[in-house]
């Protein structure tokens, strides 16, 4: 039962992605390097072309998430005392729908170049992996995080640009997320034991 619980801690798994702008970028060694030099081992690696398929199956579809980027969207127009509206300059009805708009910008931003995908096993790998990444926006994420050091891209600027983000990496957020996403970028045979 204790030997259980060790191993299920010691060999917690997540996902990372290096999105089309870090592979374009040419910071895949330097974004590896960053993980396995903290002790995380990785169990399966590949760079690969993902289809828009794979990447509506991989965000989260739910009313909440996709609110949620809506609201973003909202909040960085409003700290950037910007002010629009919603069905004029942008041709929605809802947050709702803004949300879906930015959404189908990311899905677009995934499928522009090749993306390398990364499953990664150590201690509380879900954490660490987020701590070293940093926060979600480059130009607020602290120096010594990848996002901090290698962007300083703004959710104002790729709005007005009508795109994503473009923050290098997405790595997922709590244990439950990474085994969904695990499953989606990877087969059992291709993660090694
Ligand atoms: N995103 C965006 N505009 C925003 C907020 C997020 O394009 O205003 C993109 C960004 O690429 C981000 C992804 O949506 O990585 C998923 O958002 P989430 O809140 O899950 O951030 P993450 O978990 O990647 O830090
Ligand atoms: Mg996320």
């Amino acid at each position: 039962m204790i030997r259980n619980n060790l191993q299920k801690f010691k060999k917690e798994r997540t996902l990372v992605l290096i999105k089309p702008d870090g592979v374009e970028r040419g910071l895949v060694g330097e974004i590896i390097n960053r993980f396995e030099k903290c002790g995380l081992k990785i169990v399966g690696l590949g760079i690969v072309r993902a289809s828009k398929n794979q990447i509506d199956r991989h965000y989260p579809k739910t009313k909440n998430w996709i609110e949620n980027l809506g609201n973003n969207f909202i909040r960085s127009c409003e700290e950037n005392n910007l002010k629009f509206d919603l069905k004029k300059d942008l041709g929605v009805n809802n947050i709702f729908e803004l949300g879906l708009m930015v959404r189908r910008w990311l899905i677009d931003f995934m499928c522009s170049g090749p993306i390398v995908k990364i499953a990664l096993e150590g201690n509380h790998a879900v954490e660490v992996v987020r701590k070293i990444i940093g926060p979600t926006l480059p130009y607020k994420a602290p120096p010594g995080t990848i996002r901090g050091d290698f962007s300083i891209d703004s959710p104002i600027v790729a709005n007005l640009e009508k795109r994503a983000l473009k923050n290098l990496i997405h790595a997922s957020g709590n244990i439950q997320e990474a085994n969904f996403e695990l499953k989606i970028w990877f087969t059992s045979k291709e993660l090694l034991n």
